[in-house]
């Protein structure tokens, strides 16, 4: 079997026991396989083994390797299942190229590009699905907004009703200790609770993307239903 399948199989092994601890069943928990530097044929492996999530975190990759992807074998059936999502830092001038590729935009961090996203979905007369992504860990030159602030965002951002905001998204701490992070886990799905109890019309609280290789099912546990794991993917040991 491709290494890359295994690895596969037993990563969704791992969601699906995460999945249990926290009472959950499996199929509530969505598996976004990072692509980030990774090429067309090793990502055709994946989308033919399964795979219905796609994470990219610069628009100028996954422009290049989206028109391959789609243009290889099961190309339909590809285009037809496979969801892109952007999980990378966004910049207004990549937005409008952005909402052509891409389904779940994950990394909105400010109002000014959450207005600039609103202009592009209005012109396109299509409404778009975003998450806001909060900086949890309190690192400087971290992107995400600080908790403080999420509240009065959601209240600014009722003035772009085309911008659905169907979750939250945060990034843990690299560090070889996945326990490190479950704090910050946690305060993101608090205050996804405290953003649902203000019912604002435009939002919903449907997603809590968090968790990557290294901590993913700690993230699980805390609620994690959005994961989005590259390495463990993608990294075949060399025996
Ligand atoms: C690269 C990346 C991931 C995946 O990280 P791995 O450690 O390879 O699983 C997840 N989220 C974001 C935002 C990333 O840039």
């Amino acid at each position: 079997m491709n290494p890359i399948v295994n690895n596969l199989f037993s990563i969704n092994e791992r969601i699906a026991r995460a999945a249990e601890r926290s009472s959950r069943t499996p199929d509530s928990i969505e598996l976004v396989a990072v692509t980030k530097g990774r090429s067309v044929p090793e990502m055709q492996a994946i989308l033919d083994a399964g795979v219905t999530n796609i994470g990219e975190n610069r628009v100028q990759e996954a422009q290049q390797k989206y028109g391959a992807v789609n243009a290889t074998a099961d190309a339909i059936s590809t285009r037809e299942t496979c969801r892109w999502h952007l999980i990378g830092h966004l910049q207004r001038n990549k937005v409008k190229t952005a909402l052509e590729m891409f389904s779940l935009i994950h990394s909105v961090d400010s109002l000014r590009l959450l207005a600039e996203i609103a202009r592009r979905a209005e012109a396109r007369a299509q409404g778009i699905d975003v998450l806001i992504q909060v900086n949890t860990t309190r690192e400087t030159g971290k992107y995400g907004l600080d908790a403080a602030d999420l509240l009065a965002f959601m209240e600014d951002a009722q003035a772009y009703p085309t911008v659905n905001i169907i979750g939250l998204m945060t990034m843990g701490q690299f560090s070889s200790s996945p326990e490190t992070n479950r704090p910050a886990f946690a305060l993101l799905r608090a205050l996804a609770e405290k953003v649902e109890a203000q019912q604002f019309p435009t939002v919903t609280m449907q997603h809590l993307s968090m968790g990557m290789t290294n901590d993913f099912e700690i993230a699980i546990e805390e609620g994690a239903n959005l994961v989005r794991i590259g390495r463990a993917i993608f990294e075949v040991s060399e025996e």
